[in-house]
């Protein structure tokens, strides 16, 4: 998207400030995933990051990760801390003490996880599931030095969390393999909700503040065309391998999820029709409808033309 807008277009600093965010969820950008994915889990399973759920059409909460399977729900918070940080209790929050003698205030991780476990006891309440969740602050930092910590809170570095997750005590099965299913299901349907492509309309961005043509996917500059099949970008020197699906991607995921070929050749600035449906039939997408009505969209070919 950024690529896509002039850089002093009204929109940069929120875009810039909300990608992190959508590329990766908050666990995965402090590389806790990888720990998170060595550990041997019960076949059943499932693991969400970056979760939104609802519980009610003005009420919704997130997740960093949710673990389910049989034996038990546990949500995963992850906090990157510097240096020293110091819980107090009442009113709960956490104190950042830097060398410096700076001091920060921070929302209380512990209540924070206390406060998303009950909300998701509720959600799962509300679909027939009474079970108590559990949760565990992880602290990305490996240095980071924590005092006053709330007694029977599990608080461990993120080297641990495989150890922790494989040790972790259970009163037995509290899902059966449908009720996972179920929640898995509907995890997913709460998710559609929070999607924010297209993001043109999820930024209220006006469609014709994008920059057309073809963009290199380094410095995003306009590349130039060496010759029919190949073009570059003269600031990096370097060849655009597939220029044309590069750029019906960005239409996709900025604008809506199907393309015509009209659409194509202005947001490619293609010289004419014919070019377009050209890129249309190198990319991996399904045609659909006929003559003029004819549009593409993301899709398996195979499962259409099974039909
Ligand atoms: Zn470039």
């Amino acid at each position: 998207m950024i690529a896509r807008l002039h850089p002093n277009h009204r929109k940069i600093q929120e875009l810039k400030k909300h990608l992190y965010q959508i590329s990766a969820g908050y666990s995965g950008e402090c590389n806790v995933d990888p720990y998170i994915e060595r550990t041997h889990f019960p076949q059943l399973t499932k693991i969400f990051t970056n979760v939104h759920l609802c519980i009610s059409p003005n009420f919704t909460f997130e997740v960093d990760t949710l673990i389910i399977s049989e034996k038990y729900v546990l949500i995963v918070e992850v906090k990157n801390l510097k240096e020293t940080v110091r819980f107090i209790p009442n009113p709960p929050h956490l104190k950042q003490e830097l060398e410096t003698g700076d001091e920060a205030v921070f929302n209380c991780p512990v209540y924070q996880i206390e406060t998303n476990k009950s909300n998701l006891n509720e959600w799962l309440r509300q679909r027939g599931i009474t079970l108590k969740t559990q949760g565990i602050l992880v602290l990305a930092n490996p240095n980071t030095v924590v005092k006053d910590v709330p007694p029977d809170f599990p608080i461990v570095y993120k080297k641990q969390i495989t150890y922790y997750l494989q040790n972790l005590r259970s009163t037995g099965v509290v899902l059966s393999a449908t009720q996972i299913y179920d929640i898995t299901q509907q995890i997913q349907n709460d998710q559609k909700k929070f999607s924010p492509f297209p993001l043109c309309s999820y930024y209220n961005i006006d469609v014709n503040d994008l920059r057309t043509g073809l963009l290199c996917r380094y410095c995003n500059k306009h590349l130039r065309r060496n010759n029919r099949e190949t073009w570059y970008c003269e600031y990096c020197s370097k060849d655009a391998l597939d220029p044309f699906n590069d750029g019906i991607k960005d239409w996709l995921k900025l604008v809506k999820n199907s393309i015509t070929n009209e659409e194509c050749r202005g947001f490619l600035e293609l010289k004419n029709p014919n070019a377009a449906r050209y890129a249309l039939s190198k990319s991996s997408l399904v045609k659909k409808g006929k003559s003029t009505a004819t549009f593409y969209i993301s899709g398996n070919r195979r499962a259409i033309t099974d039909k």
